[in-house]
């Protein structure tokens, strides 16, 4: 049965105003990016009909075909990657997205700085994994600033992907563990947050605003903890197939 796309948008723009109303934030401070991974382009279709602007996917060649076959739709969404990029899948990802998630090396980030298009700069966020879960993709700093020598041990690495020349740093990215209760996912965004301001005190001269952090189970967690943009999937268009 097809969700009712439209109604499950407005019920996750309700449950991210009452979010950030709670934490005395002005819910359009907050994206919500859906998450469009493994359904259909006629459900995204939908989902755009019903004003979603900013579609979410986690793998490039997935992303490509369901980005041909909604090449006509309008208004066009912005299309953002949020799961593990390969570095030969670098040149195809600078065409395709409008904000890349998940960058999470230094090599990573010179591919992408290398293919950009003249006169194109990719804005970026930086992935973190701050809660030690050893699945979790990114940057790994387990414990968030407290991790005062492993932190050190990674700042010339960032330095370099902020002097990359075709490369916009925005801000942080994590996935926070799965959790029995929501709020024990808050740790978690409370670090990326920290962190967030401990390298926009280090690093003035680019721009830290964004933190990606919050998906259907815990995006209020998040919005609680200074979330601007939320992940959102199964909230909208249903449990996934496996
Ligand atoms: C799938 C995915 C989401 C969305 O998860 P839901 O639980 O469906 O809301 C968010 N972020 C990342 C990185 C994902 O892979």
């Amino acid at each position: 049965m097809e969700p009712n796309i439209r109604e499950r948008i407005g019920i996750v723009r309700e449950r991210i105003e009452r979010a950030a109303t709670s934490a005395g934030r002005d819910p359009a401070s907050i994206t919500l990016v859906a998450v469009t991974k493994t359904y259909p382009p006629e459900l995204v279709a939908a989902a755009i009909a019903a004003g979603a602007s900013d579609l979410g996917e986690n793998r490039v060649q997935e992303a490509a075909s369901k980005i041909a076959a909604l090449q006509d739709v309008q208004p066009a969404p912005r299309w953002h990657l949020i799961g593990h990029l390969q570095r030969n899948k670098a040149r195809l990802a600078s065409e395709l997205f409008d904000l890349i998630h998940s960058v999470d090396s230094l090599r990573l980030a010179e591919a992408l700085s290398r293919h950009m298009p003249t006169g194109r700069r990719m804005p970026i966020l930086l992935q973190f994994n701050v809660s030690g879960e050893e699945s979790k993709e990114g940057f790994n700093l387990p414990g968030g600033i407290a991790n005062q020598a492993a932190l050190e041990a990674m700042l010339p690495e960032i330095e370099q992907i902020l002097a990359l020349p075709n490369l916009e740093i925005r801000g942080l990215m994590t996935v926070a563990p799965m959790v029995a209760e929501p709020d024990q996912a808050r740790p978690t965004f409370c670090a990326l947050r920290e962190l967030r301001d401990e390298l926009a005190r280090l690093f003035p001269q680019a721009q830290w605003h964004d933190l990606s952090m919050g998906m259907t189970d815990d995006m209020a967690a998040a919005i609680a903890e200074g979330s601007t943009i939320v992940r959102v999937g199964r909230a909208i268009f249903g449990p996934r197939q496996p």
